[in-house]
């Protein structure tokens, strides 16, 4: 990238927690990292295990993405490749082969009809911010100030609902 073309750092938060072509969550959140390229850091992956047998196993991580594209492009390109990897409109909080959020951006604060950066529930986390912790500590939050290495310390860590 030449010193003319913007660059702007994306925090991406990656969750899966049902099986796609490319096996179980953990292997699907792989794949998308590589389908996202213009990765500088990558969290482990972590894994939450099934409370109940009616409950799936999640697979979560975090990225730092380097890119020129602006935020509503690139939410744009995010739904293509959660739509290339199966993933089906309209179910929020349900299944799904991959989840693909933008927790923070180098620009701020940003908001459009389509999106919120930083994503509004980020705060309350955990399996959002312990990732993002191990990648990005030093980053602050524009809202409350705070680090991620201090969000993460105060989130509480059974807490599962998304
Ligand atoms: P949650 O938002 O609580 O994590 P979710 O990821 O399951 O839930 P989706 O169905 O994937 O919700 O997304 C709903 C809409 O949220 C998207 O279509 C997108 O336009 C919007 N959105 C707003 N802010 C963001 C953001 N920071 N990152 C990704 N999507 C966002
Ligand atoms: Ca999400
Ligand atoms: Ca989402």
């Amino acid at each position: 990238m030449d010193r003319t073309t913007p660059c702007w750092r994306y925090a991406i938060a990656i969750g899966s927690n049902r099986r796609g072509r490319h096996g179980a969550p953990r292997a699907e959140v792989r794949a998308a990292i590589g389908a996202l390229g213009g990765t500088v850091a990558v969290s482990p992956i972590i894994e939450t295990a099934p409370i109940g047998p009616s409950i799936r196993r999640f697979a979560n991580a975090c990225i730092l993405l380097d890119s020129a594209e602006p935020p509503d492009a690139l939410l744009a390109r995010l739904k293509r490749i959660e739509r290339a990897f199966g993933r089906r409109r309209g179910r929020r909080w349900g299944e799904r082969v991959i989840d693909l959020d933008i927790v923070l951006w180098s620009g701020g604060a940003w908001s459009s009809p389509a999106l919120t950066i930083p994503h509004r529930l980020f705060r309350d986390r955990d399996f959002v911010l312990r990732p993002l912790a191990t990648i990005a500590p030093a980053w602050r939050d524009p809202v409350t100030g705070r680090t991620i290495r201090q969000l993460a310390h105060m989130v509480d860590p059974r807490r599962r609902s998304p």
